[in-house]
């Protein structure tokens, strides 16, 4: 092993020479682009690199999910690297060479973490100034005690930290930078302890927030709150009591020499905060930089005045990402909107909005533009998308014939065509269904075991599917045949499908699983046996996750779009339809896939519609043309059943494809 573990030490010490090399190029790069003010990113230049780069990686037998992964990051650092340098070329005050940055806490809190990786890759050093509140780091950037503020202004669990817009509203600081910051919290203590034993937990607020599911489970302790996570982690080491734990990051255990009792133990994996980066003159932002602005604005007192001002965006085509709104102190019941939005202060339409906002406002101020951090990554040569141009030329336009037929009255409303003529788009994950979109969801009809549905999504994944499907909870004829694995399997689902960066799609049989399996699977699917259970689509109707409606095996599409309004009519409008064969006198096949129902309700309802062509013929050797059909016939994805071993599947194993027929059904829609 010693000889092995030599090369491979070897190995790595000429990656990190490589990667360095590459960096070095990508500086030389940037001042040839800035010379013919060329485009920071050649975005065709980098699909074809990656393509390549998959191609030479199947070829040396690497996973083409890894490979993309690897140089998905390589070349975010480039852009990063070649943004900054642009950046700092605009505005970089040649006299300092040293930063100073005011946070709220100290060395080891997730604000001291995220300044280290906001300004991790400039030569100076940064020097910290710790803050009991974001009122002072505010007032120490503006006294010039520091030269930057790092607040963090919003969480994706615990939602916005409003004691840092009302600093940031209150001062006449500029944004000048934004981080995103993956915030693993883990419970730490002095020694190993059941957590059982736990007496006292110190925390943050927002930390205890960001994982009060996990917190409320520990019934022998109480929680008690500190101004950062780092200082509990602090407080702990000089208590020095056994019995009493801190939640902070991975790293603060490490800089305090404490031990980690649980990982990732915030409600979501996804916890990621925001941070601006605020200092006392704004910067300016090369426009080649994807860059987003904030402001904030208070709007006069009449009716409609909000709609007003937020038209003005709609009309110039400028995308909000974020609106908030804070009381005026002194004013009781009046208040002051902040929002970001993508555009850069120097673009024509964001000039053109300021100027017309200015109409419509009774206070407006911009707190400046910057960099976003949001890097939006090429997708390698997916086939799907590949397609090649066959056009349906002889799609007739629609006839007078059609229009001046009458309408048959319908006893649906939210699902149909008349109500919402646009496609619904349904986002799971960074996935949409709908529109001009086909998406392929494929995995195990039964999540069997971790190794099963791990082998699904990897071989999902490498064949470009898009969304991964497993049963839990198995609606089975015969109580005798295979019920699932339940929550065991939702979990493995969920870690197969994080793994592989697919979002997940499992069935809900009962009203009482709804929120619990809610938590874990991106979309929720009520089988065909349940297409008519109302009180159950009622149930997932008040769910935020999307919801895949199976049609009934004895349903005419009148009751399946009356079923898809029992969900919308409850709140949650995004519902997918799915044909997925119905019962005819046909005893050839296990169902009778109904093709003709596609065009059909496309024309009825917005909502996307998924054929499975699995569960309607029931014969794997069948499934790849009735696929291809339905791609012909205009749905917009389909979901099919795949298995590493189909001929031991605990369920529809004949309808399953073996991986490389699934293989062939990918290459097989991609050429259409
Ligand atoms: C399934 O997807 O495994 C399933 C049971 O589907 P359906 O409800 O369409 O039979
Ligand atoms: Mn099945």
């Amino acid at each position: 092993m010693e000889e092995q573990r030599k090369i491979i030490s070897k190995i790595d010490s000429e990656i990190i020479k490589l990667l360095a090399e590459r960096r070095d190029l990508s500086r030389e790069i940037i001042s040839l682009k800035n010379e013919n003010q060329s485009l920071i990113r050649d975005k065709s230049r980098e699909k074809e690199l990656l393509t390549k780069l998959v191609e030479l990686g199947k070829k040396a037998g690497l996973d083409s999910y890894f490979v993309t992964k690897v140089f998905h990051e390589i070349i975010d650092d480039s852009i990063q690297l070649q943004n900054k340098i642009v950046l700092d070329k605009d505005n970089l005050d040649s006299s300092s060479t040293s930063k100073v940055v005011a946070i709220q806490g100290i060395e080891g809190s997730y604000s001291y973490l995220a300044s280290q990786k906001f300004f991790g890759d400039s030569k100076d050093e940064i020097a910290f100034k710790y803050k009991e509140s974001f009122e002072d780091v505010v007032k120490a950037v503006e006294s010039d005690e520091a030269d930057y503020a790092m607040l963090p202004v919003e969480n994706t669990t615990s939602g916005s930290i409003n004691d840092v817009y009302d600093a940031i509203i209150g001062s006449q600081l500029s944004i000048v930078g934004e981080e995103i910051f993956h915030v693993k919290h883990c419970l730490v203590g002095i020694n190993e302890i059941a957590l059982n034993k736990i007496k006292k937990i110190y925390t943050h607020i927002q930390a205890a927030r960001q994982c009060n599911k996990f917190l409320s489970g520990i019934k022998s302790a109480s929680v008690e709150y500190f101004i950062d996570t780092a200082q509990s982690v602090q407080k702990i080491k000089e208590e020095k009591n056994p019995h009493y734990a801190a939640v902070a990051s991975e790293e603060a255990a490490d800089l305090y020499d404490v031990i980690i009792l649980r990982e990732n133990i915030a409600n979501q994996p996804g916890n990621f905060t925001r941070f601006l980066v605020c200092a006392n003159e704004p910067i300016t932002v090369d426009t080649r930089i994807p860059a987003k602005t904030s402001l904030i604005m208070a709007t006069s007192h009449k009716p409609g005045s909000l709609v007003e001002a937020l038209s003005i965006f709609r009309d110039l085509g400028i995308n909000m990402t974020k609106l908030q709104s804070r009381p005026i102190i002194g004013n009781p019941w009046e208040e002051m909107f902040y929002l970001d939005f993508i555009g850069n202060a120097k673009d024509s339409n964001v000039k053109q909005l300021l100027d017309k906002l200015g109409k419509h406002v009774r206070f407006l101020r911009v707190l400046g533009c910057y960099p976003s951090k949001d890097v939006d990554r090429i997708k390698v040569n997916v086939p799907l998308q590949t397609e090649e141009e066959i056009h349906q030329d002889e799609a007739t336009p629609p006839s007078k014939e059609k229009e001046s037929k009458p309408k048959a009255k319908v006893s649906y409303k939210l699902a149909s065509r008349e109500y919402k003529s646009d496609d619904t788009l349904v986002k799971a994950g960074n996935v949409t269904i709908g529109g001009d979109n086909f998406v392929v969801i494929a995995g195990p009809c039964s999540v069997e075991s971790k190794e099963q549905i791990m082998a699904c999504a990897r071989e999902a994944k490498e064949n470009y599917a898009q969304i991964l499907r497993g049963g839990c909870f198995k609606p089975h004829t015969s109580p005798y045949s295979f019920q699932g694995l339940g929550y065991d399997a939702l979990k493995y689902l969920k870690d197969a499908g994080r793994a592989y960066e697919l979002p997940v799609i499992t069935e809900v049989l009962t009203i009482n699983q709804v929120s619990r399996v809610a938590e874990h699977s991106d979309i929720l699917q009520v089988g065909a046996r349940n297409m008519q259970n109302f009180a159950l689509l009622s149930e997932v109707g008040k769910s935020l996750r999307p919801v895949m409606l199976q049609r009934g095996m004895m349903s005419s599409l009148d009751e399946l779009l009356n079923a898809a309004e029992y969900i919308l009519a409850k709140g949650n409008r995004q519902v997918i339809l799915c044909e997925r064969g119905i019962r005819t006198f046909e005893t050839a096949t296990r169902n009778t896939l109904d093709l003709g129902a596609i065009p059909v309700l496309k024309e009825q309802t917005h909502l996307p519609i998924i054929v499975d062509p699995s569960h309607a013929m029931g014969q794997r050797d069948k499934v790849i043309p009735l696929a291809k059909a339905a791609k012909a016939v205009g749905a917009h994805g389909i979901m099919v059943e795949i298995h590493p071993e189909p001929d031991n599947a605990l369920s529809d194993g004949p309808q399953s494809l073996y991986f490389n027929q699934f293989k062939n059904l990918m290459s097989e829609l991609a050429k259409m």
